[in-house]
């Protein structure tokens, strides 16, 4: 199955690539709905890591929500390996058209990646929902407590969705567009039986939908070839 997917690969000028949290964790990112994690931050927090990620609680309790947010996600804030690095080559070759990432940590623009989705936002673009100034990662940690624009002083917003938000219907329709042209699609560590990346693949017209994850899930029907362990060294020899 590999040499089929290595030569699929190899002859595919369109590809796109969905990165879910599987490629993220290998890259040392936390996965708050990991078990003993999220039991650990429901146990400190007395909620649990989507009601402390909540629309409700930005808007309402937005001293704790920069609390849970600053210390359990901005702290540990992955950094982009070789998966990220094999994406940036296929794009220096023109052969990747786009990335959708259905993940919040920004690692496909940390490798340098231009052409780029990020239906859920990212944790690196921050603004003030008054003047639209942006402000970085370090301006938000150094801050005591909520982080404001240092103009109008008005509380920033991190560009990320948060649960109980709509999803950005632009963004998505964008991603199905990229997946419509696809020749071939390359998904890392996301979840295929996920409405959101399903109503993304589902414009999809070719068979190369290939999947990359540590391990199998019930939505990997969906896939017409699935490779399981570790993501960035399968992925290593599908494509180098
Ligand atoms: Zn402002």
């Amino acid at each position: 199955m590999l040499k089929t997917v290595r030569k699929i690969i190899r002859q595919s000028n369109h590809i796109v690539f969905l990165t879910g949290l599987g490629s993220v964790v290998e890259c040392g990112g936390r996965d708050l709905w990991d078990s003993d994690l999220f039991y650990s931050i429901e146990k400190e927090y007395k909620m649990c890591p989507e009601q402390l990620l909540s629309a409700g609680e930005f808007s309402s309790r937005k001293e704790r929500f920069y609390e849970f947010y600053k210390k359990e996600v901005l702290t540990y804030l992955p950094k982009p390996d070789e998966t990220y690095e094999i994406m940036k080559f296929l794009e220096d070759e023109e052969r990747l058209q786009s990335v959708v990432s259905f993940n919040i940590f920004g690692l496909e623009k940390l490798a340098g990646i231009h052409n780029l989705v990020e239906v859920a936002g990212s944790v690196y673009d921050n603004y003030c929902p008054k003047c639209l100034k942006t402000f970085d990662v370090p301006y938000l940690l150094a801050s005591r407590s909520i982080p404001e624009c240092d103009e109008c002083k008005k509380a920033l917003r991190p560009n990320i969705r948060l649960l109980g938000e709509r999803v950005d219907n632009d963004l998505y329709t964008k991603a199905a567009i990229e997946c419509y042209k696809a020749d071939t699609i390359i998904v890392l560590g996301a979840d295929l039986g996920s409405s959101k990346v399903q109503y993304v693949t589902g414009h999809y017209k070719g068979e190369n939908l290939i999947l990359f994850s540590k391990e199998e899930k019930y939505g990997d029907r969906f896939a017409d070839y699935a490779f399981y362990g570790s993501i960035k060294e399968n992925l290593k020899k599908a494509v180098l």
